[in-house]
């Protein structure tokens, strides 16, 4: 059916060669993108990005830790912004797409609007946030955690990296000096954000789709177990009365499971990534063992009965065998779920640009997981080849990405009005 489907103007060319201009801005050899924030690399990537930001006319402030904001005013300024945007931080040995196709995405959306003569009455805000890898400060989405107050200043600034510098140090250095008291944003800041990413899971190029619209982003809860029992000589010690730490924590790892799948729902999963061994020799029974877990779900409550369960499994097991078991919150952020009204801008978008879409749930997550506590917030996935992200061989079509900026550039016009 011959439908009014407005061209676009996009320069896709443009955005691929934006994206493999920064990633050669990287710390490692190229393919590979390194970029860890406040590194000479996150800093020459900041500059890069800010001068095509300037180029197209935008506004530019940083915060107090480098979160970059770029506005094109709206014809009515004083209206809270559309926010759109991601990161261009990057783990070791990763990939050019991660965070950087919502960046330079969405710069694409705003200049194709621009090229249109379209005049906003909300102005448009890029957001490029700081540091949403967790490589420096062991912590993701520092940026947005500190925007949307989940992360105090206090808490941001006991933060240490490996080599035991803090974030005061580390921003001062990189030129952000003004009062860390001042990152966190009101609610209604934002009208409205949106990011554009990559799927970074194999689906929507497995069912051949355009775009994904993320109806949740699931969050995770990790917790830190110590199993103390009793260790001993692995031949003398005979099987009465032992009190083997790991065989308490191979138990509580079955519960861990049990209790993930007896949820019913396909949403909860847990994991126990990290089981270190003491003293670890063939010939010695376990006397402490440090588990870690991960356990996500896109609904809080569901997910925090898995904790629940988790943690009576170590008082029955405890008292059963005998051994010590204590537990430790490493975090418990929140899931979040996305807003109606910008899922539905985003399919009528989806419709109007002839792309195809699936509604999805986003398992990794994302600083829009943060921005979802001050604002209206929704995700648009576009397939990344195999699934493959944080390695270098990830990789996003032009057409991929055109079909993302396409569906980004209309909604952004919908909601900004
Ligand atoms: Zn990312």
């Amino acid at each position: 059916m011959a439908t009014t489907r407005p061209h676009l103007d996009l320069n896709i060319d443009g955005v691929v060669a934006e994206l493999e201009t920064l990633a050669r801005i990287s710390e490692a050899e190229p393919p590979v993108v390194t970029r860890v924030v406040f590194s000479e690399a996150d800093q020459r990537a900041r500059a890069y990005v800010k001068d095509l930001c300037s180029q197209a006319g935008l506004t530019i402030t940083e915060d107090a830790i480098g979160n970059t904001f770029a506005r094109w005013p709206g014809t009515e300024p004083d209206l809270a912004p559309v926010g759109t945007g991601s990161h261009i931080d990057a783990i070791p040995n990763a990939g050019l797409y991660d965070g950087c196709v919502g960046v330079l995405g969405g710069l694409e959306a705003i200049r194709v609007l621009q090229q249109l003569g379209f005049k906003p009455q909300r102005s448009i805000e890029l957001v490029i946030f700081t540091a949403e890898e967790p490589t420096r400060f062991g912590i993701g989405c520092l940026g947005s955690r500190m925007m949307s107050g989940v992360l105090t200043p206090e808490q941001a600034l006991a933060l240490r990296d490996r080599e035991g510098r803090g974030l005061e140090e580390l921003r001062t250095a990189a030129g952000f000096s003004s009062s860390i008291e001042s990152v966190a944003l009101r609610p209604g800041r934002f009208e409205q954000f949106i990011e554009l990413h990559i799927e970074q899971g194999p689906l929507l190029e497995e069912e051949g789709i355009d775009v994904g619209l993320v109806t949740h982003i699931a969050a995770p809860a990790s917790m830190r177990i110590l199993v103390e029992g009793e260790g001993g000589h692995a031949g003398t010690r005979l099987m009465p009365g032992r009190k083997d730490a790991l065989a308490a924590a191979a138990e509580l790892i079955l519960a861990l499971e049990t209790a993930a799948k007896a949820t019913g729902a396909i949403d909860t999963v847990a994991t126990v990534g990290i089981c270190d061994v003491f003293p670890g020799a063939v010939n010695s029974i376990p006397s402490r063992v440090r588990l870690e877990t991960d356990i996500r779900d896109i609904d809080a409550a569901r997910r925090d009965r898995v904790m629940e369960t988790l943690r009576s499994a170590c008082a029955d097991i405890s008292s059963r065998r005998g051994a010590t078991i204590t537990t430790e919150l490493i975090n418990a952020d929140p899931p979040a779920t996305c807003d109606k009204e910008i899922l539905g801008a985003l399919e009528d978008s989806a419709k109007a640009a002839g792309k195809s879409y699936k509604k999805m749930v986003s398992r990794a997550y994302h600083d829009s997981l943060f921005m979802a506590r001050i604002a209206p917030v929704a995700m648009l996935f576009i397939p990344c080849r195999d699934g493959v992200s944080h390695r270098p061989d990830e990789y996003a079509s032009p057409q991929w990405i055109g079909s993302g900026v396409h569906v980004l550039a209309r909604t952004l016009a919908v909601l900004a009005g």
